[in-house]
């Protein structure tokens, strides 16, 4: 009896330290609309305000980035709220002084130094990245962490009970400092930190040497230390001695979160894992996965400012002046039955670019258009310049970062293809899904959660999806081939198709996912707009994904950090 007593207890105590709100403090280094470069922007931009509406505190801290052009007025609305502190790291003192807007029941609090003041995004420029990104974000981290203890915001701070939610390595020495230099003197004892991992391919690694520069206790380099493979070396002297900070905050945090339950298993094996997976393996008690949300009000396109023509499922007809604007805004040949195919992106090797590239002389022999919108690595910008003189009026390459138009081409677009070698989440086909505009995507991480596999043996043809199945694309091709209406009921091919996935990442695979959406596009159309309405009816609000936060949050306050 005295054991069932005792479990009582604890459940009793479990009951009391659950708590219904929570003081939140997001660290960031991009919050939209202020600063976006990917999906950590728009990710940091929303779920604060969805939480927010749940009724919790929330702040948002990140650096007030001034690059000298428009975006700056983003940050017009933020007052000098007259706080300035001083950071001891890089061996010297640094001042750092906040500002602070209140919008749409949110903190936004941005920490202002001279270093965030330059052109370029918040990581970089048109030479590369900043060579001093790690001074930069060590600043946020320590500003991060005395903003709940100094800043007055609405009359009262946010306290020592706060709960961090620490976004990728820039952000990463938040847990790392309040274990090393608050805890130990009885400051945030009752506070948690969870580390959101958007991306694990930036681990914010530097030469050991930059230790010192963190300001960190001596005894804490085990957290950060990190010893490359010894591919990685550069000469063989070289003991590939390093620092990690994304290594400090999962070894620091209190819990950690991906942004789809398939990345929360893609980065705990050897090939998702960046050489963390081993430790991430070892914390899977406390990894979870939570799917992204989307801003459903800026990404709407029943009402988006950035199109002249609305539509919705119950009217599609606009889409298709969405998609003749387009042709003529990018001087494509203006052809509404073309099929016209978009990619949106970073250019960049995770976002299969190459795979692109090399499948572009074949698809372009086909009657389709195809438009792509991204900036970053020079080479497949330069490509992207060059396809445009050889494909004249059926390829567009716009280089550059332009929120106006990614949702012209969201809406434009028959198609929007993603071959991703990996994507935690991925956010471009959750907008294109809700604009009616079906994925093509490589059946990784978020992807791989989000898109329904096209399976039309499933539910005897009801058209369920049932996760990546190999099958189909043998029977894509049979129904590109013409043989599927022979082989199977007519509807079977019209109403059970969702959406395609392809795997393993190659150009035929990619290639043949492609000509069988565009098949369907062309003699299956009112299967293609059941499709379509599917794709629109599904729930992408935070609504969802804040309730689960909601629950990691509770397990966070359960354990003693
Ligand atoms: P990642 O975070 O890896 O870049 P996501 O799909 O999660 O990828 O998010 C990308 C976000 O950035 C989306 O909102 C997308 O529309 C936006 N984006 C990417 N490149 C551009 C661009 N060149 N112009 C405008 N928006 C872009």
């Amino acid at each position: 009896s005295y054991g069932v007593e005792e479990s009582e207890d604890i459940e009793g105590e479990k009951k009391a330290a659950t708590r219904v709100t929570y003081n939140i403090v997001f660290v960031s280094a991009e919050a939209a609309p202020y600063s976006k470069t990917g999906g950590l922007g728009d990710v940091c931009g929303s779920l604060p305000i969805a939480l927010a509406k749940h009724g919790h505190r929330v702040m948002v801290i990140t650096p007030r980035y001034q690059n000298g052009t428009a975006a700056d007025k983003k940050f017009a609305g933020a007052v000098d709220v007259d706080c300035r502190i001083k950071i001891p790291c890089f061996e010297g003192v640094q001042e750092v002084s906040f500002f602070h807007e209140y919008r749409e029941g949110v903190d936004w609090v941005f920490v202002d130094h001279p270093s965030y003041h330059r052109p370029g995004n918040p990581y970089g420029d048109s030479n590369g990245a900043f060579g001093d990104n790690q001074f930069r974000f060590t600043l946020l981290c320590y500003a991060a962490c005395e903003a709940p203890l100094v800043l007055p915001l609405g009359g009262y701070t946010y306290g020592e009970n706060s709960l961090f939610l620490v976004n990728d390595w820039h952000a990463g020495l938040v847990p790392v400092l309040l274990a090393s230099k608050y805890r130990p003197y009885g400051v945030y004892k009752d506070a948690r930190s969870i580390l959101v991992i958007h991306n694990l391919a930036h681990q914010g690694v530097e030469p050991a040497a930059t230790y010192k520069n963190f300001g960190l206790p001596p005894q804490w380099y085990g957290a950060l230390g990190w010893v490359f493979p010894t591919w990685a070396r550069t000469h063989a002297l070289d003991t590939g001695e390093a620092v990690n900070v994304l290594k400090g905050a999962i070894v620091t945090a209190d819990r950690l979160l991906t942004v789809s339950k398939g990345y929360s298993w893609e980065i705990t094996t050897v090939e998702g894992g960046y050489g963390l997976q081993d430790l991430l393996s070892s914390r899977k008690s406390v990894l979870d996965g939570i799917t992204n949300g989307i801003d459903v009000t800026e990404w709407n396109p029943s009402a988006d400012e950035h199109l002249t023509c609305h539509y919705s499922a119950d009217d599609l007809s606009g889409k298709v002046q969405c998609k003749i604007d387009l042709q003529k805004e990018l001087g494509l040949s203006i052809q509404p039955d073309c099929p016209l195919i978009g990619f949106i992106g970073r250019l960049d090797y995770q976002k299969g670019i190459d795979l692109i590239q090399a499948a572009i002389p074949e698809l372009m022999e086909d009657d389709v258009q195809f438009v792509m919108l991204g900036s970053g690595d020079p080479q497949y910008e330069n490509w992207m310049r060059a396809a445009e003189t050889t494909y004249k009026d059926k390829f567009r390459g716009w280089v550059g970062f332009n929120v106006p138009i990614s949702h012209r081409i969201t809406a434009g677009c028959d198609i929007l293809l993603m071959p991703s070698r990996f994507e935690p989440c991925g956010l471009n086909q959750l907008y294109a899904m809700r604009y009616g505009t079906i994925p093509v995507v490589h059946a990784t991480g978020g992807l791989r959660d989000t898109v329904e596999t096209f399976n039309p043996y499933a539910q005897g043809g009801s058209g369920e999806g049932t996760g990546y199945v190999i099958v189909p694309k043998l029977l894509a091709w049979m129904v590109f081939l013409g043989h599927g209406s022979k082989l199977f009921p007519p509807n079977i091919v019209v109403e059970c198709t969702v959406r395609w996935t392809f795997s393993p990442l190659e150009k035929e695979s990619m290639l043949g996912a492609l000509r069988t959406a565009v098949m369907t596009y062309r003699q299956h159309r009112s299967s293609w707009e059941g499709l379509m309405r599917r794709c629109m009816e599904k729930d992408y609000t935070w609504e969802n994904a804040a309730t689960q936060y909601e629950q990691i949050f509770e397990w966070a306050f359960l354990d003693p950090p």
